[in-house]
């Protein structure tokens, strides 16, 4: 893994992630073991499909002891304040070092605070951005419904005001972190017919009457963290709104297109620890007494790996700069009109390289890359899937054309 870009920041950061993998992950990793619930990213499920608690608690853990030690989230202006491109930089080492490890966990994902949250008022700011950077409490964002996912101005979810206070109604589904999440990020309908001012995002306490968790909706990861939530009359104070009423759709935007370019470090990470993985397979594996490395059509495939690995690297490291730069940043509110293509070019050119990487990988590997459980066959699953969630491969290409035919 090559250290070339980055700052002292970043340096100091990586130095202090190994440490903390080392002294506060490991242990944690080996009493886990013990329990026999399964790891980090292949859990046991519980009878209702869920992650099973075990393995939650390892994971908030993690959160918890990382977020004092002030490596958490260094994302959000209020947890360090990394540019984009250095943050390609922590997520490419952390994904590397932590492969399919507990360690994965100290680096906020969706559970963790966001830039969209950053614009709530003080008040939610104590009730809910503080815990949430403490790792005290974990959040979910609840944007997509059954009959609506790209489509997300078609949303039925929606809020009326009553007095002071917002009265919300409706159905969330495919919501990571339904289960366990103790606030939810939720996007509602406050404008009918108002366009891309038609919705408003609202901080909703997963405890308030009137939500439900509802059921789990398995999916391909197996991780049981994916499910329903339900809003029936569940009354929202004014300052649990974030931004103004009418932000919604740009907020929701602002959630998406973090995890756009997340995927910058993310694929890196993982492509080059499939890569290394490959590469040692390839040496060691033999066939006819020789090393299958040796056999041009396998060390072909090791090539296209690092092809796609790099290219995709490189790509995302120069748009994430070129995001930095623009006014406003990656996260400006109203956002760049330069920066949706380019948060598109990131996600597309992971999805699909990283796709390619992973199905090379269990390749060299042979049967044993199909064995379940295999860090093989786990990330194949995960590439797969990341061809959907924030914002399929297919409306990446749309904004991506909106972008240069604007
Ligand atoms: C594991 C997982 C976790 C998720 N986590 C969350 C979460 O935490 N919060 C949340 O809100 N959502 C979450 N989602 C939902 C996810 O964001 C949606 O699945 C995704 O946005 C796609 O929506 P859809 O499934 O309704 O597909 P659809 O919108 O039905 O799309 C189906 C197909 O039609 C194509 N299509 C649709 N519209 C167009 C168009 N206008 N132009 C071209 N092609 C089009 C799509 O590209 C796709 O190929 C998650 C999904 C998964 C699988």
């Amino acid at each position: 893994m090559t250290t070339a870009g980055w700052t002292y920041r970043v340096e100091r950061y990586v130095e202090r992630f190994g440490a903390f993998l080392t002294d506060e992950v490991a242990p944690l990793e080996e009493d886990l073991a013990r329990q026999d619930v399964g790891t980090a990213f292949n859990p046991r499920l519980d009878e209702a499909g869920r992650m099973h608690p075990a393995v939650w608690e390892a994971r908030r853990e993690v959160q918890r002891r990382s977020a004092a030690a002030g490596l958490y989230a260094p994302h959000v202006p209020s947890g360090g304040g990394f540019t984009r491109a250095e943050m390609q930089h922590v997520e490419e080492f952390v994904y590397h070092r932590s492969g399919l490890g507990l360690g994965l966990a100290a680096l906020a994902w969706t559970e963790g605070p966001n830039t969209a949250i950053e614009q709530c008022s003080a008040t939610a700011r104590e009730r809910w951005l503080e815990p949430l950077l403490a790792a005290g409490i974990t959040a979910a964002f609840a944007n997509t419904e059954i009959s609506v996912g790209t489509d997300v101005l078609a949303m039925e979810t929606h809020a009326e005001r009553d007095g002071d206070d917002w009265i919300l109604h409706g159905h969330k589904a495919w919501i990571t972190n339904a289960h366990f999440c103790d606030v939810i990020q939720v996007t509602a309908v406050t404008e009918p017919g108002a366009g891309t001012r038609s919705l408003s995002m609202f901080l909703v306490d997963a405890t308030a009457p009137g939500v439900t968790r509802g059921r789990d909706i398995p999916t391909m990861l197996d991780d049981g963290l994916t499910g329903e939530l339900h809003f029936d009359g569940v009354r929202v104070a004014p300052e649990d709104v974030v931004g103004e009423p009418g932000d919604g759709f740009a907020l929701a935007m602002t959630w998406i297109n973090w995890r756009r370019m997340a995927r910058g470090g993310m694929c890196a990470g993982w492509g080059s620890w499939l890569l290394e993985r490959a590469v040692e397979r390839a040496r060691t594996r033999t066939s006819g007494g020789r090393p299958i490395a040796e056999q041009q059509v396998v060390a072909h495939m090791l090539a296209d790996m690092d092809l796609d690995v790099y290219t995709a690297r490189a790509a995302s490291l120069q748009i994430q700069t070129e995001l930095d730069a623009l006014p406003g940043g990656a996260s400006g509110l109203p956002l760049h009109p330069e920066a949706p293509r380019l948060m598109s070019l990131i996600k597309l050119v992971n999805d699909e390289a990283f796709q390619r990487v992973a199905d090379r990988a269990m390749q060299v590997h042979g049967g044993a890359g199909l064995r379940k459980g295999s860090p093989e066959e786990k990330l194949f699953r995960v590439a797969r899937n990341l061809r959907i969630p924030a914002g399929t491969v297919e409306i990446q290409r749309n904004a991506i054309a909106r972008g240069l035919l604007r």
